[in-house]
């Protein structure tokens, strides 16, 4: 197992100093700790070392961590398939990745039944690559509309995923484009920045960066 205690410190301080440098509050970019196919011993040295948020990509991945840590602020940050709501609603604090109607109106039934109001971001995709998901800036409009006229989703914010391999510098423009976005809007909540990027983030207006890699180590998809 990696330092995983002193890797999340490290991370966190880098955070608050890259929040510094750009005159931003320390407190106001909230690190989240993507623990996808990683093990909950491993979910447990962070929480350790005072991690409370937590981000997966799997939805029954996610549930069964947040049964074994209930405790904890769970995420969900990757594509979310509409058959897959119903293991998470009234188990993660924010669905990070809200990319379509259809998805919204899951949530908004799922949440509605089970008598709570679920948080969400509207994922972007900002960089136009077709492999990616998120809706088109274009389409943000009517979907934010059509969520607000929903009683049990509320929309606090956007995320986007910018490309790897970029320069510091196109990530920039990827994430600006997003402050921008979300401005526009009146959403005060701005996912953004991981490993390779989430200083770039910061300066442009961050408030979750979620860093997998550089606290728990490289992911092994081959043998799970
Ligand atoms: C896996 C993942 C991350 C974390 O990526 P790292 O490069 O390991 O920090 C962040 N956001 C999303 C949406 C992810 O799927």
């Amino acid at each position: 197992m990696p330092d995983i205690k002193q890797n999340y410190l490290n991370v966190l301080e880098s955070v608050k100093k890259a929040a510094e440098n750009c005159g931003r509050d320390p407190g106001s970019v909230r690190l989240i700790a993507v623990s996808k196919t990683k093990p909950i011993e491993y979910v447990v040295k962070a929480a350790e070392a005072g991690a409370v948020d937590f981000g997966e990509n799997r939805p029954q991945e996610l549930a069964a961590k947040q049964a074994e840590m209930p405790e904890l602020r769970w995420h969900q940050i990757g594509t979310l398939q509409r058959n897959k709501v119903r293991h998470i609603v009234g188990k993660c604090a924010l669905i990070h990745s809200v990319d379509s109607l259809a998805l919204a109106l899951e949530i908004n039934k799922r949440a509605k039944a089970a008598g709570l109001v679920q948080d969400v971001l509207i994922q972007v995709n900002i960089t136009g690559e077709e492999t990616k998901s998120g809706i088109e800036p274009s389409e943000l409009e009517a979907l934010l509309n059509e969520i607000k006229s929903m009683d049990a989703v509320n929309p606090v914010g956007l995320m986007t995923i910018s490309v790897a391999g970029s320069t510091p510098d196109e990530n920039r423009e990827v994430f600006s484009k997003l402050k921008k976005l979300a401005d526009r809007f009146g959403l005060k909540e701005l996912s953004m920045g991981m490993t390779h990027d989430y200083v770039e983030a910061i300066e442009c207006g961050a408030t979750m960066v979620r860093v997998g890699t550089a606290i728990f180590g490289a992911r092994d998809y081959g043998t799970r």
